[in-house]
């Protein structure tokens, strides 16, 4: 008999889990085995879904990665997509924040709220005179003595003061992770600042010294050789390409399978084996068993077989969100879009997060003569507005892009998606949490958990997870005898 796995979940976590372990399964002592995902939905991609809709390119979900995190790209690489990745179109790099009802620019050189140049930000009308002396001042805070973990807001206000927290972290940070500064914790989110400071004492100077050692080292492999890689790249064809070319190739490599519309109702241990129940189906029967479903889905199918590991993945927070893609002529467009879209604080009190100028900020978005607006709606201080009918949503965003953008014209184009309870939350303590549930899980040889609840909420840091969980899991199928069922 041979051996399998089941993977409860086909995102991006459990499809790349699925492609990896099918790309290294040669090169280990695993033998062969079959692999079963088992997908609640009616198609694989979680999250990730891109509509071609009369000439208009739609990502309801996600819609690019980070560069910098170079897995999701190598992964694209690796299944020959490297000639349909798609930068950024840099002459149009801007991002505008609204303060005080007007869109400025995010200051030049200011990366992931840390400004590494000074003119820009000192001519800047989004930040007051002593906003920016007191964010100069970062460069003689003192570096934080207490070890334990601390909230985003508490970070970047001790090292950069409130009115950077307010004008620029907080919503950037609420456009991407559709969080609360006050309750996310800033070493889970962004290591990378924490790190900085530890380091260099200084995030401005950190980031000086970072910037300046990477413009030398030339990164190995780049995605695209001989261009300057920018922040932000995708797939020509939209994510999906990417979710259907693992798709294909997974199911090429024989003896696997995805099964949609098969909820799984839970995981428990059966003479050595795990078993898996699916709603309206004959149960399974696993050697080994990866949980990519989130959390609180994880916590749902494991409570039979350890409710304390089940509490502790609900303890890991969700909130959703909306996006809303509206299409307008370009002539209808009083305003020129000359950015990647804009961002909003808080104390603003809008009912929008967030709206990518999606047509500008890629290429083969929108005809010609059209462009493509992509607002966010919900999140950790809006919840509730994710559950609006279509009609009310788009009311509502339509009369926010009319006060922000001056845009009265009729849409050609709407398009509404809601995801619900879809982004994980890394609030303080994320780190422990995730390590008490890592200790638990290992209870259970062949029990794995991954997806982006865990180490890292994009998609880049998913596929990296994915991969790490495939290693551990053939390395597990080499220890073990197939067994008769
Ligand atoms: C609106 C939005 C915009 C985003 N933008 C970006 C971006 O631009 N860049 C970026 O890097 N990241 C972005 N993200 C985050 C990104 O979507 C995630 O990092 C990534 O998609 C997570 O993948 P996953 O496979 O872990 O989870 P998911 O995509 O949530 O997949 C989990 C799968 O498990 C299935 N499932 C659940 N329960 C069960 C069950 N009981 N049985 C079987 N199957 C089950 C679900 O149906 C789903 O298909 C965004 C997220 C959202 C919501």
């Amino acid at each position: 008999m041979t051996k399998r796995v089941i993977i409860i979940g086909s995102g991006i976590a459990g499809l790349a889990a699925a492609y990896n372990l099918r790309e290294h399964q040669s090169s280990s002592a695993s033998g062969a085995f079959e692999i079963v995902l088992l997908e609640k939905k009616d198609a694989p991609g979680g999250n990730i879904k891109t509509e071609k809709i009369d000439g208009f390119l739609i990502e309801g979900g996600p819609d690019c990665f980070l560069s910098e995190k170079p897995w999701a790209w190598e992964l694209c690489k690796r299944l020959g997509l490297q000639a349909s990745l798609l930068q950024t179109n840099e002459v149009a790099k801007k991002t505008f924040v609204l303060s005080k009802g007007r869109l400025h620019e995010l200051p030049e050189g200011v990366i992931l709220m840390v400004p590494t140049r000074i003119m820009p930000l000192a001519f800047s009308g989004l930040i007051s005179i002593p906003g920016k002396i007191r964010m100069a001042l970062e460069l003689f805070i003192p570096k934080r003595k207490e070890t334990g973990d601390e909230s985003l807001g508490g970070f970047v206000t001790r090292r950069l003061g409130k009115e950077a927290l307010d004008k620029i972290a907080e919503p950037l940070v609420a456009g991407v992770h559709a969080g609360d500064p006050a309750t996310m914790s800033v070493r889970s989110s962004f290591p990378k600042f924490v790190q900085l400071e530890e380091e260099h004492g200084s995030l401005i100077r950190g980031m000086i010294k970072r910037m300046a050692l990477m413009k030398k080292t030339q990164k190995p492999g780049s995605p695209l050789p001989g261009q300057k890689l920018t922040m932000f790249i995708t797939l020509k064809e939209g994510l999906s390409h990417l979710i259907n070319t693992l798709t294909e190739r997974i199911l090429a490599a024989g003896n696997t399978a995805i099964r949609t519309g098969a909820a799984v109702t839970g995981v428990l241990e059966k003479q050595g084996k795990f078993e898996v129940g699916i709603e309206g189906a004959p149960s399974m029967t696993a050697d080994a068993v990866i949980i990519a479903a989130p959390a609180y889905a994880a916590a749902k199918t494991l409570a039979g077989l350890d409710a304390e590991l089940a509490e502790k993945l609900l303890a890991i927070p969700y909130v959703s969100t909306a996006t809303v893609s509206i299409a307008f002529k370009k002539k209808d467009i009083v305003r020129p879009l000359s950015g990647f879209g804009f961002v909003i604080p808080r104390t603003e009190g809008r009912k929008i997060m967030a709206a990518t100028w999606s047509s500008v900020k890629w290429s083969h978005r929108a005809p010609d003569d059209s462009v493509l607006v992509r607002c966010f709606v919900g999140g950790a201080k809006n919840a509730e507005l994710v559950n609006l009918g279509d009609a009310d949503m788009i009311k509502m965003v339509r009369a926010e892009l009319e006060d922000i953008m001056g845009i009265d014209a009729e849409p050609v184009l709407v398009k509404v998606y809601r995801w619900i309870n879809s982004m994980p939350q890394y609030t303080i303590g994320h780190d422990e949490r995730i390590a008490e549930i890592e200790r638990r899980c290992a209870r259970y040889p062949g029990l794995f958990l991954t997806g982006s609840a865990y180490h890292g909420i994009g998609i880049a840091d998913s596929v990296r997870n994915a991969e790490i969980t495939a290693k551990k899991v053939l390395h597990f199928l080499a220890g073990r005898q197939p067994a008769s069922r």
